[in-house]
């Protein structure tokens, strides 16, 4: 697979120098959990190999998009080194997707035992959440979790060369980590994002919690402001509310989640309100100040101006990707501080043997993205392959209960593109499972291109709308048009028959008074 050009290569003095591992960062609280994560994802003792005289490819970044890059690549038989400064597993299982499940996961319970006498189900008084014993839950289950991304079994089991540090170009085919140099045909930036810091007045000197902090809590925080109104704030915002912390949660927008469809986001909203978390929305925070263990916010919103005081900060406000360091401006990789490393609809960088892939250079910032959009990269970088990202079908789905889960286009982007499209709504009262679930509040909407079938964008607001966006994106996919799925039996009752009922209501348009004159001059003669 690699050229000649190799032996041709000038063998520089450095490249077979064994590279030295960085220590592995600190996790609080030092325990058996944590150690084990540690043990996994960083190894203490973890000896970097001697590099290979080159590699196929060179990956920066061990976050989801670094992971399935390499592990794809070798498992196809390429030489595969990969890099990374801090834990592998990135965001998705250290300080993001598999830590906010699990906190959520048990604040659900508390969301059910709060309608339970509503269900006929009287939980006797005393119930209380053990704050420790869920943060304690959840580091037992992302310990588990992690043996998948162990830097033993990249390098082991799938013959990934794993390197602990920080890497960073250093020549046209060179990455430097850790006092070695490891040359490539292709390389990957999967550097991820972190959280943003918002420009407030002291906020920075009153110190806050971000998605790298916040899961190292294990006390509760008895009053917590949340900075953003986006679906990290939102799904923290209502865990910590559910948990037991008195929230405020400050949005400078209208309403919040305003990225997702406005019904849909409504509903959220409304759960919020009726759960007791206090809203601010189009919110100006002018200054943060700390006095002891307290920190006041001075607000300002439409009509009030205010000041909330509580124990924690919580930042949510957007993600910023890691572009810092990587020295790309000397290799002729374009980015910026806020868009990432620029990449052509390929996901190859300006530098043509470079390749990028995840939150660093995406702005559909999830784990299924960065995943296949690895996928991509394997293909295109190494197999001379074509693909783009802008023919992927992309769902997401927010885990506040109710979750928001969406595919393809949203009425305004529709509007937004000139796309004619028919909109087709199923609200969860009409829906037998969600009444005996007494889960009404939701809906399944779907649009279809107008005039046809062909569905084109969804959303569902339901308990579990993200194990039902599954079913849409497949017809997606697949072509399968709104009508078809009529005629797809689903259990009865499930929620997502409101799937096929959309199908049905479709099916409907199509019988014009022309088709009805026609079957009931049938059916007068058939009589
Ligand atoms: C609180 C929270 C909840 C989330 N929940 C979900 C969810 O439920 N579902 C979902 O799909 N997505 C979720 N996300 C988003 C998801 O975590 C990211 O989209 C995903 O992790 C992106 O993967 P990545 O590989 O691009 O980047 P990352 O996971 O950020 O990995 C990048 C890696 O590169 C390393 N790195 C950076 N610079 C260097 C360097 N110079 N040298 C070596 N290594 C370097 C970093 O240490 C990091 O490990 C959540 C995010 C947060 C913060």
């Amino acid at each position: 697979m690699v050229s000649d050009e190799k032996s041709e290569l000038p063998m520089r003095p450095s490249s077979r120098r064994a590279a030295r591992s960085s220590p592995p960062p600190a996790l609080a609280p030092d325990d058996h959990h944590n150690a084990t994560l540690i043990a996994n994802v960083h190894p203490p003792s973890w000896r970097s190999p001697t590099p290979a005289p080159r590699y196929n490819l060179v990956v920066i970044g061990a976050g989801t998009a670094g992971l399935v890059t390499a592990a794809g690549a070798a498992g196809l038989g390429a030489k595969v080194a990969l890099v990374e400064r801090h834990l592998l597993g990135g965001d998705c299982l250290n300080l993001g997707c598999v830590p906010s499940k699990c906190v959520i996961r048990s604040a659900r319970v508390v969301g059910d035992l709060r309608v339970a006498a509503a269900l006929g189900v009287r939980v006797p008084a005393g119930v209380e959440v053990d704050f420790p014993a869920v943060m304690e839950r959840m580091r037992r289950l992302r310990a588990r979790i992690s043996v998948h991304d162990s830097a033993g079994r990249f390098q082991d089991e799938l013959g990934v060369d794993v390197f602990l540090g920080d890497g960073r170009f250093t020549g046209p085919d060179t990455v430097d980590v850790g006092g070695a140099r490891l040359r490539f045909k292709r390389a990957v930036v999967a550097t991820g994002a972190r959280a943003a810091h918002p420009a407030i007045d002291g906020l920075a000197a009153a110190g806050f919690l971000t998605n790298e902090t916040v899961f190292s809590l294990t006390e509760r925080p008895r009053r917590l402001a949340v900075i953003g109104g986006g679906p990290i704030g939102c799904e923290l915002a209502q865990a910590f509310a559910r948990l037991g912390s008195e929230v405020v949660l400050l949005h400078d927008a209208a309403h919040i989640l305003e990225r997702e469809d406005a019904d849909a986001a409504a509903v959220v909203q409304r759960a919020f309100v009726r759960e007791g978390i206090r809203l601010v929305l189009d919110a100006r925070i002018r200054r943060v100040t700390r006095l002891g263990g307290e920190k006041t916010l001075e607000l300002e919103a439409p009509g009030m101006q205010d000041a909330v005081t509580v124990d924690e900060i919580l930042v949510g406000a957007g993600r910023v990707p890691n572009v810092e360091g990587l020295n790309l401006e000397a290799v002729g990789i374009e980015h910026d501080v806020r868009q990432g490393v620029r990449v052509d609809d390929r996901l190859r960088t300006t530098n043509p043997r470079v390749y990028a892939a995840g939150d660093v250079c995406m702005s559909h910032k999830f784990t299924h993205a960065a995943d296949f959009a690895a996928r991509l990269v394997i293909q295109n970088a190494l197999f001379l392959g074509r693909r783009k990202v802008s023919a992927l079908t992309i769902p997401w789905c927010t885990y506040t209960d109710p979750e928001i889960a969406h595919v393809g286009l949203s009425e305004r982007e529709a509007e937004r593109r000139g796309i004619a499209i028919g909109t087709f709504v199923r609200p969860f009262h009409e829906v037998d499972r969600a009444i005996v679930d007494g889960e009404e509040e939701g809906l399944v909407k779907i649009h279809v291109r107008k005039g046809t079938d062909r569905i084109v964008g969804a959303t569902i607001v339901a308990r579990h709308a993200g194990e039902m966006i599954g079913e849409l994106t497949l017809a997606m996919v697949a072509r399968i048009g709104l009508g078809r799925i009529a005629s797809v039996i689903h259990p009865y009752p499930t929620q997502a028959e409101a799937i096929r009922q959309l199908g049905d209501a479709y099916n409907r348009t199509r019988l014009t008074p022309l088709v009805r004159r026609a079957f009931q001059r049938w059916l007068a003669w058939t009589r």
